[in-house]
């Protein structure tokens, strides 16, 4: 635990020299247990929110909420999240508690938490308090329930996704009881908001075993998720390589999929997303040629994208061609878009042709002849060239 950022200790004296009991928990504890440097830092206290904000009336403080008893805490720029110790009671939804009760007891507060890695807690004097053996599953690489998986399951159906998300996130994997748990509830995850599905998978695609991810997941819970569109996974090969860009894990874990954008819309995507993934699929279904001019046709097509689509195509062609192509292109600063070439629609009308919708036609026939050959980019050219596609000539 030697790897604690001193802002988390001071968090943790802080409180105590107040007269409260407070102990670092949840995933820092986990990953510091790992051997990792924690994300962020969560403390669990017996301070109520008020007092928590009092405690820390020189720092800047944020009531996440007074009802779930969160506090954000900003020192030295970072955020801690700082909980009340608390129970939950039933979930008659699957996803809110009907009622949060706050408890003077660590454990309590801990038997609450999702999986035994996750309710551990730490004070640099006590050592770790772990009632439900959480380091031992960290040694073992196991993820299980705290309690009993049915039930857990059954109040809160989002610990099913997180389940299968750290599974690939940390490596680990799920116990049998829980996974079997997992068969049997996943009905349930239709209780879960489309974003929080969305969120989870994100991380999933994100993750260096995102093959492994995707496919325990489409397993799991793939019908309940996709319904009809389930997408067929593209090998772990492709998956795991690409880049830990977004829109290029969608694209590649929508490859086969014959409805990508009905799929990303019903997860909530944002337009941005859409719009990138599609344009990389769009992009990976086109033959563009093996040769400069087939780059110069991508980074037209794909924009903003071009640097992802070649990645995903080259790696369905195994191949590097197509990404050193492009970054050539770029790099001579060839000209691929309207806004690049070297007349203006303006340039045309001054030039004597008419005014109207045609001259976007004619533009976009002078890219044409400026992607097939860049140096054509040059004024007179362009003019004299203009002239003759003029239908009005
Ligand atoms: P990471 O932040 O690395 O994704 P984490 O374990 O910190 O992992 P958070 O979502 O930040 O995950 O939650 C912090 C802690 O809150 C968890 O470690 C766990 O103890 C508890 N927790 C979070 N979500 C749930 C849940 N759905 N059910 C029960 N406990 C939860
Ligand atoms: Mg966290």
């Amino acid at each position: 635990m030697e790897r604690v950022s001193p802002a988390a200790l001071y968090c943790l004296l802080k409180l105590n020299q107040a007269g409260y009991r407070a102990y670092l928990v949840g995933g820092c504890v986990r990953d510091l247990l790992r051997g990792v440097s924690p994300h962020d830092y969560d403390l669990c206290t017996n301070a109520p929110p008020q007092e928590i904000c009092s405690v820390f009336s020189n720092e800047k403080t944020v009531l996440t909420g007074l009802r779930h008893g969160t506090v954000t805490v900003f020192h030295d720029g970072e955020p801690f999240e700082i909980t009340t110790f608390r129970t939950e009671g039933g979930y008659s939804d699957g996803r809110h508690p009907d009622k949060v009760s706050f408890t003077q007891s660590l454990t309590e507060d801990l038997s609450r938490r999702d999986f035994t890695m996750n309710a551990i807690a730490w004070h640099p004097s006590d050592g770790l308090i772990d009632p439900f053996y959480g380091e031992e599953a960290i040694c073992r690489k196991r993820i299980s329930c705290v309690g009993d998986p049915l039930l857990r399951f059954e109040e809160d159906a989002l610990r099913m996704l997180r389940a299968i998300r750290f599974e690939c996130c940390l490596g680990f994997s799920i116990d049998p009881s829980t996974a079997s748990a997992i068969q049997d509830k996943a009905g349930r995850i239709k209780e879960i908001s489309r974003e929080r599905i969305r969120e989870e998978l994100s991380k999933i695609l994100l993750s260096e075993r995102a093959f492994e991810g995707a496919s325990r997941l489409l397993f799991f819970l793939g019908k309940e998720i996709f319904e009809v569109a389930t997408p067929p996974l593209p090998s772990n090969a492709i998956l795991n390589h690409l880049s830990c860009c977004e829109p290029l894990r969608y694209a590649a874990f929508l490859l086969e999929s014959d409805q990508p954008e009905n799929l990303l819309r019903s997860l909530r995507c944002s337009s941005a997303l859409v719009r990138s993934v599609l344009t990389i699929l769009r992009a990976v279904h086109t033959d563009y040629p093996t040769d400069k001019k087939g780059a110069r046709m991508l980074r037209r097509d794909a924009g903003a994208d071009t640097l992802s689509a070649a990645e995903l195509i080259d790696i369905l062609r195994q191949d590097h061609g197509m990404g050193a192509r492009v970054v050539s292109s770029i790099e001579r600063g060839e000209p691929v878009s309207l806004a690049e070439l070297a007349v203006s629609g303006a340039d045309l009308i001054q030039a004597g042709i008419p005014a109207g919708r045609h001259i976007g036609t004619i533009l976009t026939s002078l890219l044409e002849l400026v992607i097939e050959a860049p140096e054509r980019n040059e004024k007179n050219f362009l003019l004299r060239k203009a002239r003759k596609i003029n239908p009005f000539a």
